[in-house]
């Protein structure tokens, strides 16, 4: 019915519009917008334009992705894609040193439909050896998206970072079932119901959930959700952190099961540092 009457309506504009085409054909020719020209739109419209449904369950799940959007291909089509089952990692005989810098900052915690995400707008980077990445936003996942050894944990907060040049860095926190979390407190108050919802400004810091060390493993993979995007550098941090039974089940009531199934390795290293 709803189908219906959007079609209807859309035929009606069509029409009106060809119509208006018709009697004043010359001006509207001459008047035609460059091709192109809607990569002048501002960027959250161009991506709204871009962007199909998709979720986690059903024919818009994972295993469809691909077949969503012609965006979505790499889904499908990649090689390197996250998240992965960590198997007997390398051990590396070189240094990586993981250098975070997160300043608190106010923010706004969202319900996208896929997961809470919380922009970040104050300056927090990540160095990773001598190179400088900036904390764009972190979300979270139900079960974790990265298994260690065949097996998941409860939850993974992803910490996605971002370069001058557009390279990413994701850094994974693993949480685990335990004492609940103060930090986890806080978002959560502030968790919106619905994708319509806005949180009031909260003051938070990054920095407060990170666990006691950043021994790590590291491998080249992607995005884990469309379109899939190759090239991201992830880094996995191998001392998880601790919420409470009720703090997974208040994010699961909420948002549900959120995580793409592993992915084939394809004989990538995986280095633990
Ligand atoms: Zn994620």
């Amino acid at each position: 019915m709803i189908k219906n009457a959007v079609r209807a309506k859309r035929f009606s504009y069509y029409f009106a519009v060809s119509l208006i085409g018709l009697l004043f054909g010359t001006a509207a020719a001459t008047e035609k917008k460059p091709a192109g020209d809607q990569d002048k739109l501002p960027k959250a419209q161009q991506d709204a334009r871009l962007q199909s449904h998709w979720g986690y369950m059903g024919i818009e799940g994972p295993t469809h992705w691909a077949m969503l959007s012609p965006q979505y291909m790499t889904c499908e089509a990649g090689s390197k894609q996250s998240p992965i089952n960590i198997h007997a990692p390398r051990h590396s005989n070189t240094q990586e040193t993981l250098a975070f810098d997160y300043k608190p900052t106010p923010v706004h915690v969202a319900n996208n439909g896929h997961t809470i995400q919380v922009d970040y707008k104050s300056y927090s980077v990540l160095h990773v050896n001598d190179r400088t990445y900036r904390l764009r936003q972190f979300h979270f996942h139900d079960p974790s998206e990265h298994e260690i050894e065949g097996v998941r944990y409860p939850m993974e907060l992803h910490l996605v970072h971002q370069d001058s040049r557009g390279h990413i860095v994701v850094v994974s926190v693993f949480l685990e079932l335990g004492a609940a979390n103060p930090w986890i407190a806080k978002i959560w108050n502030w968790m919106p119901k619905t994708t319509t919802d806005v949180s009031t400004p909260l003051f938070i810091n990054v920095a407060e959930i990170l666990p006691s060390n950043t021994h790590h493993y590291t491998y080249k993979g992607s995005l884990t959700t469309p379109p899939c995007t190759e090239g991201v550098q992830w880094i996995l941090l191998e001392k998880p952190v601790q919420i409470s039974v009720d703090q997974q089940k208040r994010f699961a009531d909420i948002i549900g099961e959120n995580a793409r199934p592993v992915q084939p390795t394809h004989d990538r290293n995986v280095e633990e540092y």
